[in-house]
């Protein structure tokens, strides 16, 4: 209401910011939306991670006050991504059990209030995604992960840790000690082989790159099984 009538006050007409508003809206797809979409393309299915990927560690760190928010964001601690996703990632899961590493999951599929929540929390689109586009999380099209020695299973060594906000955690950034340099080295290219791009200013963040069409969601964990 404040916004029509400071554009009466500077004389846009109104069918104006009505059609630029239409415009931006995000076209966020509720429960129902999301399976008549995949009806039409079976593919763009969320699929349970862990039970279709047995072999990989899930750490889902906002099922836990242990993130950046310090708040529990999710009520369960599940990793879901659309079905391609979930085939690369098996590609790439493959490759790195025969170095003897196994792929641990912080975070897959986020369902788009969690990235309102988050741009409320922080209030900058330079550290987490703006409400206005939302994030490739929220097409279950990214997938925030680490690497873990399949015997140990303890985590292998990474410039920072996850969610971290330095510079150090750049994809690219200069890293001096040779193991560190080893190991987000070897993470980066099995994904990116395995059809994954890492994001620029976060080593453990990697987008599926075949996902054009795939709709911002907006269900729950639980709604999902
Ligand atoms: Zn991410």
């Amino acid at each position: 209401m404040k916004q029509i009538k400071f554009a009466m006050i500077l004389g846009i007409p109104l069918f104006a910011l009505v059609s630029q508003t239409i415009e931006n809206k995000l076209n966020v797809l509720d429960r129902t939306a999301y399976e008549l979409s995949v009806k039409k393309v079976p593919n763009k299915k969320l699929i349970n991670l862990e039970q279709n990927i047995p072999s990989v560690i899930l750490d889902i760190k906002y099922a836990t006050p242990k993130n950046f928010t310090k708040q529990v964001i999710y009520q369960e601690a599940k990793a879901f991504a659309r079905i391609p996703v979930a085939e690369a990632l098996t590609r790439a899961q493959n490759e790195f059990l025969k170095l003897g590493y196994s792929i641990k999951i912080f975070d897959a599929y986020r369902p788009y209030s969690a990235t309102v929540k988050f741009f409320e929390i922080i209030g900058d689109t330079r550290y987490v995604a703006s409400p206005k586009t939302g994030s490739r999380h929220n097409k279950g099209c990214a997938i925030d992960l680490t690497l873990v020695d399949t015997k140990t299973k303890k985590e292998l060594p990474m410039p920072t840790e996850y969610d971290s906000f330095r510079k150090e955690a750049w994809a690219e950034a200069p890293v001096s000690d040779p193991e560190i340099l080893k190991n987000r080295t070897t993470l980066i290219q099995v994904l990116s082989n395995s059809g994954f791009k890492v994001n620029k200013s976060e080593w453990w963040h990697f987008d599926y790159q075949g996902c054009a069409g795939f709709e911002v969601l907006d269900i729950p964990f639980e709604e999902l099984e």
